[in-house]
């Protein structure tokens, strides 16, 4: 029989949608790599997890997560990139260029350059999500937030990129939108909690889709 678990790799496990996300795997029967800053998610205790430190804006913490990573499993089946930033998110003024250094800091180098040497640790098959926004699509140009809608244009397109680059081994590469949601990030006031982001996600990574497509977990549908 055969026995063998999927194992995903979630980063920004601790908090919103990536602790949903971990937890939604853990219940589909995957075995869960979570990545905190702090390496630690104390809400949750899992056998099928293991949570390890990882801050995408330092070298070494990536260096070093990537090595553990690389003891803990063999091979990785799904990496989810979901830690973010966006300070100027609720900002309609000019850009501001510390706003802009901490975002891409964040959301475009550390998600890149965490993303690059895990390449080497999946699967051929495997998946490559990142969760973005539609706030990064050219079609929902906004007066608010430039320097995290800049940052999701950047992970949009680096998202195409890697998806024609990494055609050759079937890995397929999706950036998600998964709503406006209740989060640290979000606010009280989004319509929709963690979970139901969380199941139109785990919805889109079940739904086999074009490698490089962009993904509306809010409503099912491929926008991009
Ligand atoms: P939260 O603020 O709740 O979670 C963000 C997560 O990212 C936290 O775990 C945070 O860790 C982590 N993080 C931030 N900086 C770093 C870093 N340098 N290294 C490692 N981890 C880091 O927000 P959400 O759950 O809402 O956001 C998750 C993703 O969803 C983001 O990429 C966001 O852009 C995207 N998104 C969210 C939307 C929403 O409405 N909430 C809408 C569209 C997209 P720590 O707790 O240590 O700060």
């Amino acid at each position: 029989m055969n026995t063998y678990a999927k194992t995903a790799v979630v980063t920004g496990a601790n908090s919103g949608i990536g602790l949903a996300l971990t937890q939604k795997l853990l219940a589909e029967g995957y075995q869960v790599i979570a990545t905190a800053r702090s390496g630690q998610i104390d809400s949750l205790q899992n056998t099928n997890l293991t949570v390890i430190p990882l801050d995408i804006t330092d070298a070494a913490s990536i260096e070093q997560t990537v090595a553990h990573i690389g003891q803990l499993a063999q091979r990785i089946d799904l990496l989810i990139n979901n830690a973010g930033i966006a300070p100027d998110v609720m900002s309609m003024a000019a850009p501001d260029r510390m706003l802009f250094r901490d975002t891409f800091a964040t959301n475009v180098d550390g998600t890149i350059f965490f993303t690059e040497p895990m390449l080497a640790l999946l699967n051929d098959g495997a998946q490559v999500v990142f969760i973005s926004s539609t706030m990064g699509l050219p079609s929902h140009a906004g007066p608010n937030g430039t320097a995290y809608r800049l940052s999701k244009a950047a992970v949009n397109m680096y998202a195409a990129m890697l998806a024609q680059r990494v055609a050759d081994r079937h890995i397929r590469v999706t950036p998600m939108h998964p709503g406006w949601v209740q989060t640290r990030m979000g606010g009280s006031a989004a319509p929709f909690t963690p979970e139901q982001a969380a199941n139109g996600i785990f919805r889109g990574i079940r739904a086999n889709l074009e490698s490089g497509r962009f993904w509306n977990a809010e409503n099912d549908a491929v926008i991009a």
